[in-house]
């Protein structure tokens, strides 16, 4: 079945006199749509792509997760602390340093 896109070949079809007529040319050249089952399963591909970008950018997140870096604060002097891993020095304690972008969860000496 081909389903032919009736506005736009409606323009084509008006005569001067404000009446319809076509002929079997203009249908067989006709513009045609999507059928439903047609548009239903490009739908479906969107959302498969779109779940497996989802899947991906996930399986990044858990992968960058495991691979970030941990250090601890050094403490040199009251409001003075050195990153373990990059030696940016720091007059606070932050989770995470600002330089390097290690995790800031290592205790005692390493
Ligand atoms: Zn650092």
């Amino acid at each position: 079945m081909r389903l032919i896109d009736a506005d736009k070949l409606y323009p084509d079809c008006m005569t001067k006199d404000g009446t319809l007529a076509i002929s079997q040319s203009q249908i067989a050249n006709a513009p045609t749509v999507e059928s439903e089952t047609t548009r239903l399963s490009l739908i479906d591909d969107i959302r498969q792509k779109q779940i497996s970008a989802d899947k991906a950018w996930l399986e990044g997140y858990e992968k960058a997760k495991r691979e970030i870096p941990h250090g601890k604060w050094v403490e040199l002097r009251s409001y003075d602390y050195k990153c373990s891993l990059c030696g940016n020095s720091m007059m606070d304690k932050w989770n995470y340093c600002p330089d390097c972008g290690a995790q800031m969860d290592l205790q005692g000496e390493e």
